[in-house]
């Protein structure tokens, strides 16, 4: 049988069809999946999914035809920088994720490189070892050059190292604000100032700090500068669909300046139909995630995030403190935000992992050290005494098992 049919399916069947799909899926709604859905209470839900639909047909693409989202996305970008420290002159713009954000902030840098006559060739990225892979794949794209240079014990990007990394083809250095493997800041300030000594472009991801670090300095939570008033900083992803809790696809990109930013646009007009110019990567683009994204921003409100930005924290400390109690375990590194990971010097983490699989939950998995990892939500306070009690239950069958831990680096 062909998948494809000849007459088509009822509405109804449709809908029951879909739901059948669903039945595998991870129970998001029950705290089951340790990330992927960001839920910031069934209010702000409701709101965010009434304005995507109320522009599901619209196409950001069509700035003519649609006036009223180009000021909606002008007003997001407006807000983003309002939170992120951006300047009377930053600019930027909304995109349909952090690997587009950061696809685009390379292209930026780059191009502001070769028009300021600073780059001939192929440029050069130095990271710290734990930036996130969308460097890579846009660095692969573009045909840029990747150093990861190797993070301190305590998992944060090792300056002095990053700045033996650099030479003249560097177009740009980068620090995450916290990385999404280790959960930590990187520290800023002090490559901010290597950024001003050395003449180089930093670009801050905070994909998934971004909509939450802010707010939890401003809950009484200790969390570094890292925003784009830090000198130096030149530019700054942050993911609207993590943890500033808008629909996907969303995500911000912003920089320093206008002058910055006009690089990061692309002309071209050798074309039949007239000139093509864009300022993302994506042409057709949803309507619905501009105007959820609006919504969000504007329902929440400063003390909707600083009250979600608490809830998380809440649920993590109750987490930790849970798991500090269950032998073998230990909470890894010193995380600012809702990322957190924990593994075991004595039994086999992922023997525990596979225990809590068989219970239904969704385990999310660090590699290096291997750790359970976790990226929260204000969906996660529901489980919390049945995660712990399950975690509980899993570490005792590993131990009485005798799953020792494979050799792991003493680094935590
Ligand atoms: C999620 C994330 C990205 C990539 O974002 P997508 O929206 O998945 O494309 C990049 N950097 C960090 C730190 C992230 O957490």
């Amino acid at each position: 049988m062909p998948l494809f049919p000849d007459a088509g399916l009822s509405a109804g069947a449709i809908r029951d069809a879909l739901a059948a799909f669903k039945e595998g899926d991870v129970d998001w709604r029950r705290g089951r999946a340790p990330m992927y859905v960001f839920w910031p209470g069934a209010e702000a839900y409701e709101v965010t999914k009434d304005a995507f639909v109320s522009y599901f047909s619209e196409n950001a693409l069509g700035t003519r035809a649609f006036p009223s989202l180009v000021r909606l996305e002008q007003e997001v970008v407006a807000m983003a920088a309002e939170i992120l420290g951006g300047g009377p002159d930053a600019a930027g713009s909304l995109t349909s994720g952090g690997s587009e954000s950061i696809f685009l902030a390379i292209k930026t840098a780059r191009d502001h490189a070769r028009a300021g006559g600073r780059l001939a060739g192929q440029g050069r990225l130095v990271l710290p070892s734990t930036a996130h892979p969308a460097f890579n794949k846009a660095a692969h794209v573009m045909d840029i050059e990747v150093a990861r240079v190797p993070v301190r014990a305590d998992f944060r990007a090792d300056v002095g190292a990053m700045a033996d990394a650099v030479d003249d083809r560097t177009i740009m250095i980068v620090g995450s604000a916290p990385s999404f493997s280790h959960g930590v800041m990187d520290p800023i300030e002090d490559l901010g100032r290597l950024a001003l000594e050395r003449g180089l472009w930093l670009h801050v991801d905070a994909c998934v700090g971004g909509y939450v670090a802010p707010f939890a300095r401003m809950a009484g939570y200790p969390v570094p500068p890292f925003e784009l008033s830090v000198p130096g900083v030149s530019s700054i992803s942050a993911d609207l669909h993590k943890l500033g809790f808008a629909a996907k696809p969303a995500s911000t990109v912003l920089y320093r300046s206008a002058e910055l930013y006009a690089h990061q646009r692309y002309r071209f007009t050798d074309w039949p139909r007239g000139a093509y110019d864009t300022p993302n990567l994506t042409g057709t683009r949803p309507g619905g995630a501009v105007a959820a994204a609006w919504a969000t921003l504007k329902f929440l409100g400063r003390d909707g995030y600083v009250d979600l930005a608490r809830q998380i924290m809440g649920i993590r400390a109750d987490l930790e403190a849970g798991i500090r109690e269950i032998p073998h375990l230990e909470l890894i590194g010193d995380p600012e935000l809702a990322l957190f990971l924990f593994g075991s010097r004595e039994i086999d983490i992922n023997a525990v992992a596979d225990k809590l699989e068989e219970k239904g939950w969704l385990v999310g998995r660090n590699a290096d050290p291997p750790a359970i990892h976790f990226f929260l939500t204000p969906i996660h306070r529901q489980m919390v005494d049945d995660y712990l009690a399950d975690l509980r239950a899993a570490v005792g069958t590993v131990t009485q098992q005798g799953l020792v831990a494979a050799t792991v680096e003493a680094t935590y």
